[in-house]
């Protein structure tokens, strides 16, 4: 039998070839009567058409890079509040959603967008509402309360309530274009999403099952949408499992390897899911346990050695980087110093210290 646990999961989720083609249905139902629509350059000429076609959508904002600027979030809260909606629709990669996620919560404020972001004001207590279409398959931002916005160089993981959208609308279709390099990339974050939520301290029954579904859908999977992004059944199985990953780790949250993933990411510049990836095969050795061992089992592989494995060998065929060496210049102890710190990484099932820290690094020197 299960402990005792509470598990919630409040976001109406539309998957399926062909679901965002009735988006309009979806506003409809959320009695949404104007949404401005939040996307990357990647989406900028189909977003107009979009807007000429459901009425509800008064505006856009197409400007959201990767690794998201605070700057950004703040341009788009301002147009909605100018049209003044009652919904903003991320359409995007993570970095888009969380754009979007960002400004829906603000807008009802009178802050500017800075004082939310250092936390020295509180999120309004109510947010507009948010719709979230993923167009890679990797953050699962679709079904968490987390927007991750940067300032500068300084980037933060936002958790908040005001952050969960109503209603996901995953549609595989919509993934087809992404490049093979970010295919990768999304889908070991995927993979992390689901180890990590898995190996959390506050993981969960039902978590882990869905964190075994993820793995074994991507490990299924990935290597095929990698080498012909046009494979609709595989583009099916890595967004569905992205959503699932997303699942996984949204009540445990993460731990040690998205933990290194930051200052990995500000001090190199490592793409989220490259980032995420260049620690996991190691959290997979330091944090194997019978749990875990479990995990592999319904993932279908023999255990956590081959598990590693098959990460390290997705790593390797897209060419991704794997050892400090790739990266240039790294004072490890700086940072082993910086990971041991960060909030995450006392989610970690095995405590690591900065010696231990260390240790890791050192070995993928
Ligand atoms: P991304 O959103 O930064 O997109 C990567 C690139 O792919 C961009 O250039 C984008 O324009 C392009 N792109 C996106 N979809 C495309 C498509 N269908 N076709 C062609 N190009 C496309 O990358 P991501 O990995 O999806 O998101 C990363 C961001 O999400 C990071 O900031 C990360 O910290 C954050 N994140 C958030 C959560 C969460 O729960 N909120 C979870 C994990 C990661």
């Amino acid at each position: 039998m299960a402990n005792d646990f509470i598990y919630a999961q409040p976001v109406k989720i539309f998957f399926g070839e062909g679901s965002f083609d009735r988006l309009d249905a979806v506003l409809d139902e959320l009695k949404v009567r104007r949404a401005v629509l939040v996307c990357g350059r990647h989406f900028a000429a189909e977003a107009s058409l979009l807007q000429k076609k459901i009425p509800q959508i008064c505006a856009v904002f197409s400007d959201v890079e990767p690794n998201p600027q605070l700057s950004g979030a703040a341009e788009a809260a301002a147009l909605a509040r100018k049209h003044e909606a009652d919904a903003v629709i991320g359409v995007g990669g993570g970095s888009a959603m969380d754009t979007a996620k960002f400004a829906a919560a603000i807008v009802p404020g009178d802050a500017p967008a800075e004082a939310y972001f250092r936390g020295e004001k509180p999120l309004p207590s109510q947010a507009l509402t948010i719709v979230c279409v993923p167009t890679t398959a990797g953050t699962g931002s679709e079904v968490t309360q987390v927007s991750v916005i940067s300032h500068g160089t300084e980037k933060r993981t936002m958790n908040h309530p005001s952050f969960m959208p109503k209603a996901a609308v995953v549609d595989p279709l919509l993934t087809l274009t992404v490049s093979p390099y970010t295919t990768m990339i999304t889908g070991l974050d995927a993979m992390a999403h689901a180890l990590e939520g898995c190996w959390s301290k506050n993981h969960q029954p039902i978590t882990d099952l869905l964190a075994a579904e993820a793995v074994r859908l991507i490990l299924e999977n990935l290597s095929a949408a990698y080498r012909d992004g046009s494979d609709r059944s595989a583009r099916a199985a890595l967004s569905y499992a992205s959503l699932l990953g997303g699942l996984s780790f949204a009540m445990p949250k993460t731990a040690g390897c998205h933990a290194c993933s930051y200052p990995l990411s500000e001090n190199w510049h490592l793409p989220h899911g490259e980032a995420c990836a260049f620690t996991l095969d190691s959290f997979v050795r330091i944090n194997a346990d019978k749990r875990l061992e479990e995990l592999c089992r319904r993932a279908g592989l023999s255990g956590t050695d081959e598990l590693a494995e098959r990460i390290r060998a997705f790593k390797q065929e897209a060419g991704l980087k794997t050892r400090l060496s790739d990266l240039g210049e790294v004072d490890i102890p700086a940072l082993a110093k910086a990971a041991a710190v960060h909030p995450l990484m006392k989610n970690n099932p095995v405590p690591m210290d900065e010696a231990a820290l260390r240790e890791m690094f050192e070995a993928l020197r």
